[in-house]
Order: C-alpha cells, then sequence, then structure tokens
C-alpha cells in the first residue's frame, strides 16, 4: 500500500471560469480569485493505492486479495486480469475548513467546484504514477456506485476500505452509512489492464451529465450476462 500525499494543485484560473460560466471582467471573477488563492494555499489532494492480485472468480463474484467483490460486470472485466489496483483518491478535507467559514450559497458552490478540481488533480496524478511505476498499458477503471443501479453496488465500497484499513487515518476519508464519502469530492475505485477500453458511462442511461466520458449503449449490459463464462 502506498500514500501519495505530494500532489501538487494547480488550477489554472481561466479553466475555473469557463466551467463556472463566469465572465473574466465580472465582480464575482474578482471574488472566485481570492478564494482560489485561499483554497490553493492549503488544498492538499491525496490518494492510497493497493497492488492486488485475483485469487479467485465465480459466476458474478471476483476475489481480490482475500476481499470477495460481487458485480457481473466487474467479474466480465476482469476475466483475463491478474493484477489490479485498489483505489481511494481525494481533495483533502482542507478545503472544508473554508466551506465552514461561510453560508453563501454561491461561495460554496464555487468551492465545491474548486474541489472538484482538486481531486481531478489527484486522479491525475494517480494515472500518470501507476502508468510510469508499474509500465502500464490500456487501462479502465470501474467505481462502486457509478453508472446504472447494481452495476457494481455502492455498498460495496465497505470491502473496498476494508483492503486499506484506516481510510480516515491514512488520507482524510470516511465512509457515512449510506456508503458515501466524506470529503464529498472522493473517489474510490479499481484499475484494471484492458485490451478494449471501459467506461461505466457505456452502461448509464442517464440523459443529462456534465461528466460523460462515453456514449450509452443500450446493448452492451446484456452481452455482459450471456453465458459466455
Ligand atoms: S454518465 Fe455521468 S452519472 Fe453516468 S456513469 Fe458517466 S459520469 Fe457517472
Amino acid at each position: 500500500m502506498e500514500v501519495l500525499n505530494d500532489i501538487v494543485f494547480q488550477v489554472d484560473m481561466d479553466t475555473l471560469l469557463a466551467r463556472l460560466h463566469i465572465d473574466k471582467k465580472s465582480e464575482d471573477a474578482k471574488d472566485i480569485q481570492h478564494l482560489l488563492q485561499s483554497a490553493a494555499s492549503i488544498c492538499k489532494p491525496k490518494t492510497i493505492y493497493e497492488v492486488s492480485y485475483i485469487q479467485d472468480k465465480g459466476h458474478n463474484t471476483v476475489n481480490i486479495g482475500g476481499v470477495i467483490f460481487t458485480s457481473r460486470v466487474l467479474r466480465v472485466n476482469l476475466d483475463k486480469v491478474e493484477r489490479v489496483f485498489l483505489y481511494v483518491a481525494t481533495c483533502g478535507r482542507e478545503l472544508d475548513e473554508i466551506v465552514a467559514t461561510t453560508d453563501d450559497f454561491m461561495k460554496q458552490f464555487w468551492l465545491d467546484t474548486i474541489k472538484e478540481m482538486a481531486l481531478g488533480s489527484s486522479i491525475k496524478y494517480l494515472d500518470d504514477y501507476l502508468k510510469r511505476k508499474y509500465a502500464l498499458g490500456q487501462v479502465s477503471k470501474m467505481n462502486p456506485g457509478s453508472g446504472a443501479k447494481d452495476l457494481w453496488p455502492i455498498e460495496e465500497q465497505k470491502q473496498l476500505f476494508s483492503i486499506f484499513g484506516n481510510v480516515k487515518d491514512l488520507i482524510g476519508v470516511e465512509l457515512t452509512d449510506s456508503f458515501l464519502m466524506v470529503p464529498n469530492k472522493s473517489v474510490s475505485g479499481i484499475y484494471f489492464p484492458t485490451e478494449i477500453r471501459f467506461e461505466s458511462c457505456q452502461l448509464c442511461p442517464r440523459e443529462v451529465c456534465p461528466g460523460r466520458k462515453a456514449p450509452y449503449d443500450k446493448n452492451l449490459l446484456e452481452t455482459y450476462y450471456r453465458d459466455r463464462i
């Protein structure tokens, strides 16, 4: 297991304003500039990962490092895989200190976007780090709770977190009783090598989603349930 906490948070002001749909010359832009400066001075994105090996596979289960995960889609995606990388990445808890000092709804919304971009820095760092350190080729990811309901149930965050032990002590992320993560801009999942790139979005029918990475393929899901393995 390795903790990566030396991640530089660099946000370009133009990119932030574009995401917020704010005019560069507006008064809001000045407030956002101040907010970003404060945020950048304390923000510490972090991530943790573990290299694990698949020990066993059932019809819709996979035993990874002694922990059983249940998802037919995960099972099929890992059919020819032996080594995987489990991870939790986060924007860090530091920005919640600023959130707690304001009840201004707009500021909270801007901060949430900054937190999202900090999480993006964390994920990008981990992507690059794993590819470099383990000489990985093409990889795909799956995340509990991502995509259509039951693709890989969000409750499986519990098993995933159990691989790491006390994730709160390690990188400040904890699970609520409903298996959401705190800080809210955190993500957990599994990287695996793949010949054909997989995105949960391919199996997600949500019509409007700014985060969509691949078109919905309404025929793809049934291919996972054909009795091919
Ligand atoms: S379309 Fe949006 S909600 Fe659905 S899996 Fe992709 S990012 Fe998630």
